[in-house]
């Protein structure tokens, strides 16, 4: 979530940073005389920058201008938004601007600063002045007051607040642009961009947090529930591609209960011009008996409900099937043939939509001199995976917990025994139940985790399973937040710890064991690794080779947060140095850098045939989505221009999955 400037600012404020003297000003507050003396700046809070530019920035020297400039701030519509309120401030003499920020790295996987002698500008267009400084360097201080010709010792105490402002908030992004330097030589943040961890929410009732919202219309006639953004994203690409239009783009995320499907299809029922829903679902931690539910209350609780065309597979598929043959509601074979028939239904669009081949035009992934992201010693990581090694499962008693437990028993896992604090000495499908992982390891000696605890507690429980010396953790909860991602992801390295995901569905090599929640029977051994970082699209994928007869050696689900545990790079890794791997196939999403720079690590390092897929193509730019914590926006991050960087570095790339899926042959 991005904070408008002055909600910022008050965290800026609480963290000590030196702000201008200001107050928020709505549409109805009269204004009285002003705490300070002119001039004043007014500045429309609208979540966009580049305002100063566009007329939502205003110096004012007298009370009369002031009144008229802020009514005419107040009307003026910037990129599609209005303001709720102005920011009205003691105006800064300025004698320099300066640009200073600090944020997480998704891609390093760290925090850094970011500085520019040029602030005041978008940053984006003067990118070879930004000096980068990883946090915790020692001198950075230093560096940066001479970057800017600066007191040190002001300066440190503004990025003292700063650090502060970051990790007390569980912010993504604290940006100062400008950073001005007065005309009598003091330092004050003049302008706040702020990105806050929504996974964090649990944790901070200070902030002003908006309502979830699920649907976002797209315009289209064709609405589409997908479970998991990858599979979302997939789905609204193969809309696309086959010349129709989605209406808007919902991902249901795991677990979804039948209150809250019965709630999403009224939503997407209402939205002006649909005619059809298509409900493509592969469920994995989802339950295909709990969307059936949800479908059969939707039929009798929404009276105008617009048809339903479902494709439904995995997790209890066959309950799903025997509920809603019962209700007489039917089911499609496939996602190509629910489009087909939606289409049939759907008005003829008069706007041509434009054929979604990735662009060619190339834009490059803004490399970090000197910091590659592989390096480590990968023999022993993929022995971690492959060797059939003793595994406890934490929060074994959960709803998740426990029904996985079952299913990686069955498909032959190693599974000693279960964590779930408080309930020690229970047992659960024959399996001891401990209060701790240090119990578990000193009666059962095992070396891996597979995690199923909340996204609360899974940070803790991660840590502990490290400090109790296991060597691999796969972690599937979702949602956690990304600050705490830092720190297993450091505390892991500094253990040589792997750690898979979060929010993925782990892997399995077919015929052998599994960690995690990939289902068995849509698998079957053989010679291809698929690697992704959706759930769904990876069972989708798999279900389809394993039909097509190519059998899989490894699936490996990596995740599609933005601070994982293992990259699509380590992963590569494995695959190339992993001799019954043949070819790989690499899935990936909108959001990061990760495709980008697996394509520069398969030009110099990997010799097997590459098959690559990212899906969100059809997404509109500049927005968040679901699950994925994919933002579109940064350079070389949307689809397109991922999937022309890996053209170019001679992956065999798809524009759908589909098209995928018929490109890859046994090798
Ligand atoms: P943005 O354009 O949306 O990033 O909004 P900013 O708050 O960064 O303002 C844009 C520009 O307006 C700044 O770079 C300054 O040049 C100017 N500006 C903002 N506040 C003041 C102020 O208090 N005094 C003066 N003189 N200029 C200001
Ligand atoms: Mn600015």
């Amino acid at each position: 979530m991005q904070l408008l400037e002055y909600q910022a600012k008050s965290l800026l404020n609480g963290a000590g940073a030196v702000i201008p003297s200001g107050f928020v000003a709505r549409p109805k507050d009269t204004l009285g005389d002003l705490p300070f003396p002119f001039p004043a700046v007014i500045k429309s809070q609208v979540p966009i920058g580049g305002r100063g530019k566009l007329g939502g920035i205003k110096l004012v020297s007298s009370q009369e201008e002031l009144e008229t400039s802020r009514r005419e701030i107040e009307q003026l519509e910037i990129k599609g938004h209005l303001p709720s309120a102005v920011l009205i401030e003691q105006a800064l003499e300025i004698q320099r601007e300066l640009y200073l920020s600090l944020r997480v790295n998704r891609d390093l996987r760290r925090v850094e600063w970011l500085a520019s002698k040029d602030g005041g500008i978008e940053i984006e267009s003067h990118g070879e002045n930004v000096v980068v400084i990883p946090h915790g360097t020692e001198d950075a201080a230093e560096q940066l007051a001479k970057l800017f010709t600066v007191n040190q010792d002001e300066l440190t105490l503004i990025m003292g607040s700063l650090e502060r402002c970051l990790f007390d908030n569980d912010l993504l992004l604290l940006e100062i642009n400008p950073l001005v330097v007065t005309k009598t030589g003091d330092l004050v943040c003049a302008d706040a961009k702020i990105m806050v961890d929504d996974n964090a929410q649990f944790r901070h009732d200070n902030f002003d947090w908006p309502e979830p919202e699920n649907i976002k219309p797209l315009g289209g006639t064709i609405g589409v529930i997908a479970n998991g953004a990858g599979m979302a994203m997939s789905t609204m690409d193969t809309i696309f591609a086959a010349g129709a239009k989605p209406a808007n783009f919902l991902d249901i995320g795991g677990g979804t209960g039948e209150d809250v499907f019965v709630k999403n299809l009224r939503e997407i029922t209402q939205l002006p011009g649909v005619t059809s829903i298509i409900v493509n679902i592969f469920a994995g931690i989802t339950r295909c008996d709990d969307i059936a539910r949800g479908i059969i209350a939707a039929k009798s609780q929404i009276p105008n409900l617009v048809t339903l065309f479902i494709r439904l597979e995995g997790t209890n598929k066959h309950l799903a099937d025997e509920l809603l043959r019962e209700a007489g509601i039917e089911l499609q074979p496939d996602l190509r043939t629910c489009i087909k028939l939606a289409l049939e239904i759907s008005e003829p669009d008069a706007t041509p939509t434009k054929h979604l081949q990735p662009e060619r035009a190339l834009m490059h992934a803004q490399g970090e001199p000197g910091a590659k992201p592989w390096s480590a010693s990968m023999y022993t990581v993929s022995d971690k995976i492959f060797k059939n090694q003793p595994v406890i499962v934490q929060g074994i008693t959960g709803h998740h917990g426990a029904f996985h437990t079952e299913q990686m028993l069955k498909a032959g896992t190693n599974i000693v025994a279960g964590v779930t604090p408080g309930k020690g000495g229970a047992s659960i499908h024959g399996l001891p139940v401990y209060n701790s992982v240090k119990e578990t390891i000193d009666a059962h000696s095992a070396t891996a985790s597979v995690i199923f605890v909340p996204a609360k507690f899974a940070k803790s429980a991660m840590l502990e399973a490290i400090d109790a010396g296991i060597k691999l953790i796969v972690c599937i909860t979702e949602g956690i937040p990304v600050h705490d991602m830092l720190i297993v992801h450091q505390t892991a390295s500094a253990n040589n710890v792997t750690v898979i995901g979060p929010n993925c569905p782990g892997f399995i090599i077919p015929g052998s064991h599994k960690l995690g929640i990939i289902a068995s029977h849509i698998t079957a051994p053989g010679h291809t690794t698929i690697i992704s970082r959706s759930g769904t699209l990876t069972y989708e994928l798999a279900d389809a080779l394993t039909k097509k007869g190519i059998g899989e050696r490894l699936i490996l689900g990596i995740g599609g947060d933005p601070v994982q545990g293992m990259t699509f790079v380590e992963a590569l890794e494995i695959a190339e140095n992993d001799p019954e791997t043949n070819q790989i196939v690499m899935v990936g999403e909108i959001g990061g850098e990760g495709e980008n720079l697996a394509a520069d690590y398969i030009t110099e390092h990997v010799t097997k045939p590459v098959y690559g897929l990212v899906v969100g193509n059809s997404l509109p730019a500049g927005q968040t989505f679901g699950h994925a914590g994919a933002i579109v926006g940064s350079r070389g991050e949307s689809a397109a221009e991922k999937t022309a960087y890996m053209l170019e570095k001679g992956i065999k790339m798809s524009a759908t999955l589909d098209e995928l899926i018929e490109a890859i042959h046994d090798n």
